[in-house]
């Protein structure tokens, strides 16, 4: 049996159990429930605060844990990274007043900062050899400038919706953050197991977003370039069509060159072309 920590609400919680569901690993969420066991694979779910969960898996409370890296590496806490999951993206940037001048780090010499973040900010202050005071607040950091407890904020932004409507400007990003699944640094072989087989499941999922399955129609005769555009997971399949001197041709695309080949295979002569999701894919 492993033992995962994941968010109990927040905007890691929903991503996180659909990871999970699309591992195929079913769990009663009973929202206020503190742990569940999932039905079909050894695994049992705690919910949890985000920042209590580098320390309960340091402490192998939990085994796993799925957080954003802005926490781990806050809280500083003993634990391995074991895999980015592709979710809860943003990052962790200094701002100012929308009016301030502002040209450098420099800038923010003898400031007062308000953060969530006192550890990585003094890091990164501490590095660009720039004193200032910082202060830590729990939440709501965006108000700091405008009730004049603080010049500046360093604090989590994503579409910098919050930042505009606080008068504020971002300038300057320290760090860029996704949720990770993190684990204890001591595992025994069994747990170990466990966890290879969720990774496998993971990677599946993860790799499957990344890919769609792509059918179309192609003249004999324009076969052979087709295909050749085509890398599928070993070579395309190829199939005749009722309709003599056709062929029906399947591959599998990835998300990155995906227009780009579509352009070029309808340039080549292919018609009918079909794109469905993949559900997962195992190599
Ligand atoms: P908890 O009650 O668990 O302590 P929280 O209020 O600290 O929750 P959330 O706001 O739910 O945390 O954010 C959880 C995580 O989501 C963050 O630590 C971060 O990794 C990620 N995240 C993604 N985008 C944003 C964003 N725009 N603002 C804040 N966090 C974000
Ligand atoms: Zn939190």
């Amino acid at each position: 049996m492993l033992k995962l920590a994941v968010q109990k609400s927040g905007r890691l919680h929903e991503d996180s159990m659909q990871l999970l569901k699309e591992c195929g690993i079913s769990i009663s969420n009973g929202a206020n429930k503190l742990k569940t066991e999932a039905g079909n694979f050894p695994l049992q779910v705690f919910f949890l605060r985000d920042d209590d969960i580098p320390q309960y898996v340091e402490d192998a409370v939990a085994d796993i844990g799925i957080v954003g890296e802005n926490v781990v590496y806050e809280k500083n806490k003993t634990v391995d990274v074991v895999e980015k999951l592709g979710f809860g993206k943003c990052r962790l940037s200094f701002a100012v007043v929308r009016g301030e001048q502002y040209n450098d780090i420099q800038s923010l010499e003898g400031k007062r900062i308000a953060t969530s973040y006192p550890y990585l900010t003094a890091q990164f202050l501490q590095k660009n050899k720039v004193k200032a005071d910082i202060h830590e607040i729990s939440g709501s950091v965006e108000i700091a400038p405008g009730i004049g407890l603080a010049d500046a904020i360093c604090d989590l932004v994503s579409s910098g919706s919050t930042l505009l409507t606080n008068g504020l400007k971002e300038v300057e990003t320290i760090l860029r953050s996704e949720a990770i699944l993190i684990r204890n640094q001591q595992f025994s072989e069994e747990q170990q197991h466990i966890l290879d087989k969720l990774l496998f499941r993971i990677h599946a999922v993860k790799k499957a977003k990344n890919n769609k399955y792509i059918l179309l129609n192609a003249p004999n005769d324009k076969l052979d370039e087709i295909i050749s555009l085509l890398p599928g997971m070993k070579s395309p399949t190829v199939l005749p069509l009722a309709d003599k001197g056709w062929s029906s041709v399947h591959s599998v695309l990835s998300e990155d060159e995906f227009w780009d080949k579509i352009e070029r295979l309808k340039n080549a002569g292919a018609q009918g072309i079909l794109v469905v999701p993949i559900e997962k894919m195992v190599m």
